[in-house]
């Protein structure tokens, strides 16, 4: 049973981050008046890179004991190129996250909303609505491979993509998870035809995992033309999953579909709640327009209703949602990026308003 009493983590980071995060806790309390929720939201400064200038390092040593206990970060974004090169902030922070708690789960939903237009002609809300799974952990990311022979005319440069049996299926398992409380429908990212023996060992376990999911349909697509769908028919797909490299591809090019870079969320997730997830939206820190207000907090309330959804709460997610679609069909409440002239704050109150 899901708890009704909730104990986030809440870490604004750098740039827009500390704009939007406001707006996101504002419309869960609004959640948690409407639906009898309980949260307590404890705010760390670490993970950004103002933490750095002072201390010389993304975050505390002991950065897991501060946030380790809590059911879930919420979190904004972090990064600042001008004072902190972009991998030195990635890896001290969200890298982190993502490797000691686990968070094998990148989940993305690329869905088009009210007054967003998307670059793919003649698209309107309701025609794209899909989740993009990605493996988190493994893959083709691995560090193992190297150099022969460097800078000789003999250069030799490997690198290898590592699938286990445990891996696969823990990813295959939650989108087949996923797709049965959705529409029933998921597609698989392959590249049997070309990468001859990881691709087939995925092929493989996907049609081994079905044989759980009779309910489920499963249709498999090479990534090259699986890419040139989402553009040509994202109205096929629902539930989509991909190995590590390919759902990152994925994952960008579906929300780019939907229109703008503001209003995508994303979760980093450890499905058995062992470690605490991760909810933030997919845009960074943002600087050419931080501290001027005009961000757009979608992309952050929309990570709140997917924690939500994670923490066990479909109902309350769901009245977000439905309050972020009534709030872009009004003009007046859009902002910048999508035409409008609202300011952030103007945004989340009224998104919070209509929970
Ligand atoms: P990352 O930090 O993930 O590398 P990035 O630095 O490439 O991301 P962003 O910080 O997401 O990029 O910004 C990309 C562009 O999108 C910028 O022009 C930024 O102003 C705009 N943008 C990003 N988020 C928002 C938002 N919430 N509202 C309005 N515009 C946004
Ligand atoms: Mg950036």
């Amino acid at each position: 049973m899901a708890s009704n009493k909730m104990n986030i983590a809440v870490i604004p980071g750098d740039g827009i981050g500390k704009e939007v995060v406001p707006e996101g806790v504002r419309v869960l309390n609004a959640a948690a008046t409407k639906y009898g929720l309980d949260f307590n939201f404890d705010e760390f400064h670490f993970s950004s890179c103002d933490y750095y200038k002072q201390h010389g390092q993304m975050m505390p040593d002991n950065w897991k004991d501060q946030i380790g206990g809590h059911d879930a970060i919420f979190f904004g974004a972090v990064g600042w190129p001008d004072t902190v090169p972009d991998h030195v902030s990635l890896w001290g922070s969200l890298l982190q996250f993502r490797r000691e708690f686990d968070q094998y789960v990148s989940l993305r939903p690329a869905k088009l909303m009210p007054g967003v237009t998307s670059p793919l002609a003649g698209r309107g809300p309701g025609d794209i609505d899909m989740m993009i799974v990605r493996e988190n952990t493994e893959g083709e990311y691995s560090s193992i491979g190297g150099r022969m022979f460097p800078g000789t005319d003999r250069e030799i440069v490997m690198q290898e993509t590592v699938m286990s049996r445990v891996g696969v299926d823990r990813i295959l398992r939650y989108a087949f998870d996923l797709a049965r409380k959705r529409g029933g429908k998921l597609t698989s990212a392959t590249k049997s035809n070309g990468i001859s023996i990881t691709m087939p060992y995925w092929d493989e376990r996907v049609l081994e995992m079905q044989k759980t999911y009779p309910d489920v349909t499963v249709d498999k697509y090479h990534i090259d033309i699986l890419a040139a769908m989402f553009v040509l028919h994202p109205d096929r797909f629902d539930v989509v999953v991909g190995s590590n490299l390919f759902g990152d591809i994925l994952s960008d090019l579906g929300p780019a579909c939907t229109g703008t870079i503001g209003i995508a969320p994303s979760g980093n997730i450890n499905p058995e709640r062992k470690f605490p997830s991760l909810f933030e939206p997919v845009h960074g820190s943002a600087p050419d327009i931080a501290g001027k207000g005009i961000a757009n907090p979608i992309g952050q309330i929309w990570s709140g209703a997917m924690m939500l959804e994670h923490l066990g709460h479909p109902e309350a997610a769901q009245g977000i949602m439905t309050a972020i679609e009534s709030t872009l069909t009004d003009p007046a409440l859009r902002t910048g990026d999508l035409g409008g002239t609202a300011d952030t704050i103007t945004c989340g109150k009224a998104i919070a308003a209509a929970v």
